[in-house]
């Protein structure tokens, strides 16, 4: 598989962008889910003005604004749909339901979902879970404000995150979808400093595709000296993101390491140091990386972060807790709760507080830890002591490439895979989710099978649209009896490069269904 491909499956941070253009930015529309925006804008959240003296108001009133405009695009459904079942009879059907869908979703519905004649009445699972879909696209095609974060204390996250020694920033969180605003709402970096960021269940990365990850930052480089030249002196920071539950540690916790947060810790930390291992034994003693182990309180958004000591070794049970962190600054000015958090740091670490060789790292784990304060701060205010869903509340699933764009908590339960084989486990935890939620109310799981292509590649499309219909089918396959039942239905679109548009990826041609001639319209 060529590397360029390999490396661009992920989110791409500024200096990959294949096309040159802001994330979200696209020219022509050419896919079926980008039509005239038609839902109405949730009413803007009004920012306050006291609070923690490191909240950062603004910033969490847009996030939440935001969250309020995803949350109600897919809150619109079921109403929607529920006043259009009992009319499914009625002349012209089709077409007025169509423009209803329109009107109310935004959504370009294909009629076949729609015809219906009295011995073959409206198929509302198959309905509910594409609209859910469409709706997903959609938001993605919409571009939401992903640069909140760009500034931090009045200058650039990404210049001064180069500045104090990482040249790039790999994520890897938990594919559990509580985890789904990881990077915007709970740790509030920047993409453009977020080079890769794939999810697995339990955070379980492949290490050997985290190298690959490494040498296609590298190469970068060294061939084309972005984000910066091959011979300056910063890191690839690769930060590993473990989960738990405060309020119901034994059941809310990862549901792949059995609800076990140390369990759940003490596995990603040895796949972060074998990282770690396998980036020096196979380039070197030179080559260094960092890496970094954070677990999220998935009840509160609090963090923990386990500071490397000054030699960069982390232990699973050496860490600083956000949400006491906040309580400790609650009453201090913000000069003094910055201080705080930087002795708190430079404790952990055993080190003074001005310890040159530290500093970066000891910056580092200051900037994650005042950002995740405001996303504290944000919880508190606008959902009281801790999310009233503990528990699982996904839309859907995303299998395949990592979807970033649309990030809100418990939206989406996403995990990232080639194949079906490599991917089993992920998608298996994510089917048992889905289902318990979906199954309950008659609804079936909604499946986006998402890959990107880089469109400077000859055929790269096309062998992208391959990859989706073989994996559709094998997810369709795996769950045949549930698909076959109507509770499972994929769709499949790919991506060009880092642009919103989107593709629908049509059924292969002996499962496309028949025409809808002669049927009720
Ligand atoms: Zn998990």
């Amino acid at each position: 598989m060529p590397a360029q491909r390999r490396s661009g499956t992920s989110c791409a941070a500024a200096w990959q962008r294949w096309s040159g253009v802001r994330p979200g930015y696209a020219g022509a529309r050419v896919s079926p889910y980008a039509k005239a925006p038609s839902w109405q804008a949730a009413p803007a959240s009004p920012v306050w003005t006291s609070g923690h003296p490191l909240a950062d108001p603004a910033i969490s009133s847009a996030l939440k604004e935001r969250a309020d405009q995803i949350q109600s695009a897919f809150a619109a459904i079921e109403p929607t749909l529920r006043a259009l079942a009992p009319r499914q009879f009625e002349d012209n059907f089709a077409a007025a339901a169509r423009e209803s869908l329109r009107e109310r979703l935004g959504l370009s519905v294909p009629l076949e979902l729609l015809t219906v004649s009295w011995a073959v009445p409206l198929d509302v699972r198959r309905l509910y879970a594409h609209c859910v879909l469409a709706t997903f696209c959609r938001l993605i095609e919409r571009h939401l404000d992903r640069d909140l974060a760009c500034s931090f204390e009045g200058e650039s996250a990404e210049a001064l995150i180069q500045r104090f020694g990482f040249h790039a920033v790999d994520i890897t969180p938990c594919a559990d979808g509580r985890l789904s605003g990881v990077i915007d709402y709970i740790l509030r970096v920047p993409p453009a400093v977020v080079a890769f960021r794939k999810s697995f269940a339990g955070a379980m990365f492949d290490v050997d595709e985290s190298l690959h990850h490494w040498e296609t930052v590298q190469l970068r480089r060294f061939r084309e000296a972005r984000p910066n030249a091959a011979t300056a002196p910063t890191r690839f920071l690769k930060i590993g993101v473990y989960h738990f539950s405060s309020v119901d540690p034994h059941r809310e916790g990862c549901a792949a390491h059995q609800s076990d947060d140390a369990r759940a810790a003490a596995a990603l930390l040895e796949r972060l140091r074998q990282f770690e291992e396998a980036v020096q034994l196979t380039h070197g003693g030179e080559a260094r990386v960092a890496t970094l182990l954070v677990g999220v309180d998935t009840d509160t958004d609090a963090i923990r972060i386990h500071v490397p000591d000054a030699a960069g070794q982390m232990s699973i049970e050496r860490f600083i807790d956000s949400r006491q962190l906040y309580d400790r600054t609650q009453g201090l000015t913000r000069d003094e709760g910055k201080q705080v958090i930087r002795e708190q740091v430079a404790d952990l670490m055993g080190v003074a507080i001005d310890d040159a060789p530290t500093e970066g790292m000891r910056w580092f784990c200051g900037y994650l830890l005042k950002n995740n304060l405001a996303q504290v701060d944000a919880v508190r205010r606008w959902h009281g002591s801790s999310y009233a869903d503990r528990g699982h509340t996904e839309q859907l699933m995303v299998i395949g490439d990592s979807v970033d764009d649309v990030q809100l908590r418990n939206l989406a339960f996403q995990a990232q895979m080639d194949t079906i084989e490599e991917g089993a486990p992920d998608l298996d935890v994510g089917v048992r989710i889905l289902r318990s939620l979906h199954e309950s109310r008659g609804l079936a799981v909604p499946v986006l099978v998402h890959i990107r292509f880089d469109p400077r590649i000859p055929g790269a499309r096309e062998r992208a649209e391959v990859r989706a219909v073989r994996l559709r089918t094998a997810i369709e396959t795996r769950f045949a009896a549930l698909s076959a039942d109507g509770g499972l239905r994929v769709e499949a679109v790919v991506r060009s490069g880092d642009s919103d548009e989107l593709h629908a990826v049509e059924a292969a041609p002996e499962r496309r269904p028949e025409p809808a001639a002669g049927l009720h319209a």
